[in-house]
C-alpha cells in the first residue's frame, strides 16, 4: 500500500454505467491521482438479482474507454461474503445487532407519526430463525456526526434514525454493512459519492463505530446533477447512460473535461484542460455542494473543439467505427474519398456519430434526398430548374476540380441573376440530398463528373415530373 489517500469507486452494477457514476469516478481518480494516492474499484453486487458479469464488464471497460485506470481490484462483494459474516459475528458478539421478526406489514401498521422502525424487538431477546433480520442497536440518546468536505460537519440525532436492518435471515449482509465492512478492510481514508447516500452515512458511521473500525474516512458528497428543469437526471427523461455518449461519439477526454467541470472548475475559468492538467489542478475541497447542471448542449459544444484539435490522422481512424457501420453498402465505402473530405468534415461535425450523415452521398448510389430540403431548395426555387439545366451544361466542360467548379457556378448564378448562396443551394439537394453539408465544390470534386451528372440529371427529371 502506498501512503497517499486510499479511494473508491464502488458502482452496483444496474445494465449500463450512469454519467453520474463516471463523474463519481473521475472525481475520485482526479483526487486519488492528484495527491499520489490508491484508486480502488469495488463492485457492489451483493444483490443477487443484479449480479451479472456482463454489468461488471461494462463497468470495467466504461472506465478503461474513459481512461481512469485503477490500482486494485474489481473486488467483487459477492465474493467477500466471509468478511461480512465476520462483522456480524463481531456485532452479535458486542450486542449491537439484535433479530427482528416483525414484517413489514406489522412495522407499518405500528408507526405513528414518523415512519419507520420503532425497536419492538430491541429487547426481545430474539434467536436467529427464518423470517428474522438483523437490526443494528442504534444507540439512544446520542447524535451521531461526520464531516463532509464539501457539505461542512453534519449531526443527526438518533432519534431520527430507525434501527437499520444490516443483515436478512440468511446472513446475506445490506448495502450499508458490505459498503462499510469494505472500506474498513480495504483502508479507505476518503468516501466520495453521490450525494443520494448521504442520508446513509450517519447509519454507516454508526456501523463504523460498532465496529470498532477506528477514524472514519473523510466524507464528500458530491452535489446533485439536474437536467435543464433542474430535475435530478432520470433515465425515463434524459440520456444517462455512458454507452449513448460512446455510441454518439464523444470523445472520451471531451466528455471527461466536461464532468470534471460540474460542481468544480479551475479558479480561472478556463473551460478546456487535459487530464494531466486537471489531475494538478483539482481540489476536492472546492467542489461545490449547489446541484450541477449536466448540459448536454454544452457538453456537445466541447466534443466538436476536442474533435476539431485532433491531427486528421486521428479524426480519421476515430471515426472507422461509424464509417464502418454506415448506411451505404459496405462495399461501397472508398476510404480514399473520405480521406480526401475528412478535414472538412472534422471541421463541421459536433460528434462522431454525425459523420457518416455528412458525407453519405459519396457512398449511396442515389443521395437520400430530405424532402424539407427538396422543396425549399428545388421545387419552391423558381431558378431551381435552370440553375440545374445550365449547371449540368457547365459542369459537363469544365475542369474538374474545386476551385474551378466555384468559379463556373458562380458565373452560371450570376447570368441568371443570383448570388452565389441561391445558386448552390438546388446544386447541393440534388446531389447531396440535403441543404447542409462539406463545402460544395470540394464534394463535388470528390463525388467526380459522371455521378455528379447522373444526380443532376435525376433532379431535373424529378423536378420536371413534379411540376407538370
Ligand atoms: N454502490 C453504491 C452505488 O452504486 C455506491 C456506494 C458508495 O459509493 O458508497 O450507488
Amino acid at each position: 500500500m502506498t501512503e497517499g489517500p486510499r479511494v473508491r469507486f464502488a458502482p452496483s452494477p444496474t445494465g449500463y454505467v450512469h454519467v453520474g457514476s463516471a463523474w463519481t469516478a473521475l472525481f475520485n481518480w482526479l483526487f486519488a491521482r492528484g495527491q499520489g494516492g490508491t484508486f480502488v474499484l469495488r463492485i457492489e453486487d451483493t444483490d443477487e438479482q443484479r449480479n451479472r458479469e456482463e454489468w461488471v464488464e461494462g463497468i470495467c471497460s466504461g472506465l478503461t474507454w474513459l481512461g481512469l485506470d485503477w490500482d486494485e481490484g474489481p473486488y467483487r462483494q459477492s465474493e467477500r461474503r466471509s468478511l461480512y459474516d465476520e462483522a456480524l459475528a463481531t456485532l452479535l458478539a458486542a450486542g449491537a445487532v439484535y433479530w427482528c421478526d416483525c414484517t413489514r406489514e406489522a412495522v407499518e401498521a405500528r408507526s405513528g407519526p414518523r415512519p419507520g422502525y420503532d425497536g419492538w424487538c430491541r429487547d426481545r431477546g430474539l434467536e436467529p430463525g427464518p423470517g428474522r433480520a438483523l437490526r443494528l442497536r442504534v444507540p439512544r440518546p446520542g447524535v451521531t456526526s461526520f464531516d463532509d468536505v464539501i457539505r461542512g460537519r453534519i449531526t443527526v440525532a438518533n432519534e431520527a434514525l430507525d434501527d437499520f436492518v444490516v443483515a436478512k435471515s440468511s446472513g446475506a449482509p445490506l448495502f450499508l454493512l458490505a459498503n462499510v465492512v469494505d472500506d474498513m478492510a480495504m483502508g479507505i481514508t476518503h468516501v466520495i459519492r453521490a450525494e443520494d447516500h448521504l442520508t446513509n452515512t450517519s447509519k454507516a458511521v454508526l456501523l463504523w463505530t460498532a465496529l470498532g473500525g477506528g477514524p472514519l474516512p473523510v466524507f464528500a458528497h458530491l452535489p446533485l446533477l439536474v437536467n435543464e428543469r433542474r430535475q435530478k437526471l432520470s433515465k425515463r427523461r434524459d440520456d444517462v447512460a455512458l454507452e449513448w455518449y460512446r455510441d454518439q461519439g464523444y470523445l472520451p477526454g471531451a466528455l471527461l473535461n466536461y464532468l470534471a467541470l460540474l460542481g468544480w472548475g479551475p479558479e480561472d475559468g478556463r473551460e478546456v484542460l487535459s487530464l494531466e492538467e486537471l489531475v494538478g489542478e483539482f481540489r476536492l475541497s472546492a467542489v461545490g455542494h449547489s446541484p450541477a447542471y449536466f448540459d448536454v448542449v454544452k457538453l456537445t459544444h466541447l466534443n466538436g473543439v476536442y474533435i476539431r484539435a485532433l491531427p486528421v490522422g486521428e479524426f480519421v481512424d476515430a471515426c472507422r467505427p461509424w464509417l464502418a457501420s454506415g448506411p451505404w453498402p459496405p462495399e461501397a465505402f472508398d476510404q480514399g474519398a473520405f480521406d480526401r473530405m475528412a478535414p472538412l468534415v472534422q471541421e463541421r461535425v459536433s460528434t462522431l456519430g454525425e459523420v457518416p450523415a455528412w458525407v453519405d452521398f459519396l457512398f449511396l448510389a442515389q443521395p437520400v434526398i430530405d424532402k424539407a430540403s427538396w422543396d425549399k431548395a428545388v421545387v419552391n426555387n423558381p431558378h431551381a430548374g435552370q440553375v440545374l439545366d445550365a449547371s449540368l451544361d457547365r459542369y459537363g466542360v469544365c475542369l474538374w476540380e474545386a476551385q474551378e467548379l466555384h468559379r463556373v457556378t458562380l458565373e452560371l448564378g450570376e447570368r441568371l441573376g443570383l448570388k452565389l448562396a441561391r445558386t448552390q443551394a438546388p446544386i447541393r439537394v440534388a446531389v447531396t440530398g440535403r441543404s447542409v453539408g462539406p463545402p460544395l465544390f470540394e464534394s463535388l470534386e470528390v463525388l467526380g463528373r459522371d455521378r455528379t451528372a447522373a444526380r443532376l440529371t435525376a433532379a431535373l427529371i424529378r423536378l420536371r415530373a413534379e411540376l407538370s
